[in-house]
């Protein structure tokens, strides 16, 4: 068996085409189109692409985004202050933190972040006000990782109801929300984490199963139901390049990308799916593409409620 490729690049398309009526919609209302204040602390280059990457597509998408950027060294309050002034600030809709923060801000400093904006702007979805929608199946910003796998499971009508999800990974930002959102599409959901006991036997009784973990290539098909969904959320760097002929060994495209770029993206799940799993999303093309989407549609959204 190949499995189906399932296109995380082409659904988001289709969710960013969707959002542009919507858009022109609160200019006219607003006087302005919907708008992001995204902050980045500190020079992390993996922040710096995912970063880049928001601001350009909210620009095509005719969106207002500003980049507030504070060097590593700056103090908890003030990134603090920073998110005040954004909550205050009506001219922006949405506010996005970039995850990670510093780790010489603490080890609540993200936390103590996400509690500071405004839930109506919390276009991430991290708040605890938001989780708590999110756990209740209330209307609210759910977080884009987790609503765009739904989005593209919904839209490549792959069936969620009594199937029985495997999630690996406990993450509040992907794990969980995860968890709770399968679970609102009456999926039958098993949370897996690094405790968890024979994960390979406990992943391969899914219909669906979702990695989430951060370990490249750690889903192997031993891990797999032959036909099952497979959603590979991790996007993981591959420098080495010992590692990087282990996991490409079969699949010659990829190591020559590793070759010529002395780097390659990697998924939590091994290439080597592909050969069992009904369905799978590639890395890259997957998830990500899903994930700047549904952040385009929450701060839509934030501007609707705004504009209402
Ligand atoms: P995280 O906060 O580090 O959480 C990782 C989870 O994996 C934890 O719950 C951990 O279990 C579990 N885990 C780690 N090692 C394990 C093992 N050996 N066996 C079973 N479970 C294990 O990571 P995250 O923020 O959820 O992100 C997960 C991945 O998704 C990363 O690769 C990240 O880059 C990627 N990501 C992608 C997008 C996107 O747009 N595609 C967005 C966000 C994140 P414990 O709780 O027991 O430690």
């Amino acid at each position: 068996m190949t499995a189906t490729h399932l296109d995380g690049k082409a659904v988001a398309q289709q969710i960013r085409d969707e959002l542009t009526a919507r858009v022109a919609k609160v200019q006219q209302r607003l006087g302005r189109p919907p708008a992001l204040a995204i902050v980045l602390v500190g020079d992390d280059p993996a922040s710096e692409v995912y970063v880049r990457n928001k601001l350009k597509t909210a620009e095509d998408a005719g969106m207002g985004v500003h980049l507030e950027r504070l060097p590593s060294a700056t103090a908890l309050e003030s990134v603090l202050a920073v998110v005040d002034r954004f909550n205050k600030d009506s001219k922006f809709d949405g506010i996005l933190v970039q995850s990670p923060l510093p780790k010489a801000l603490g080890a609540d400093a993200e936390q103590r972040v996400f509690d500071a904006i405004d839930p109506g702007k919390d276009v991430d979805g991290f708040s605890p006000i938001s989780a708590g929608r999110v756990s209740q199946n209330r209307e609210g910003f759910a977080p884009c990782t987790p609503a765009g796998v739904i989005e593209l499971l919904v839209r490549t009508k792959t069936p969620m109801e009594g199937k029985h999800a495997v999630v690996i990974g406990r993450s509040d930002i992907v794990g969980k929300p995860m968890a709770a959102l399968l679970l609102h599409k009456n999926a039958t959901v098993t949370i897996c984490h690094s405790r968890t006991k024979d994960l390979p036997a406990m992943a391969r009784t899914a219909d669906i199963l979702v990695a989430a973990i951060g370990k490249p290539a750690f889903v192997t098909r031993d891990f797999v139901k032959p036909g099952a969904v497979v959603i590979d959320v991790g996007i993981n760097s591959v420098t080495s390049p010992d590692e990087a002929k282990r996991i490409f060994a079969a699949f010659p495209e990829r190591l020559q990308v590793f070759n010529k770029k002395g780097t390659v993206l990697v998924g939590d799940v091994h290439p080597e799916v592909a050969a069992v799993a009904g369905a799978l999303t590639p890395v890259p093309g997957g998830v990500g593409p899903l994930t700047i989407a549904m952040l385009m549609a929450n701060t839509v959204k934030a501007a609707e409620l705004r504009a209402r």
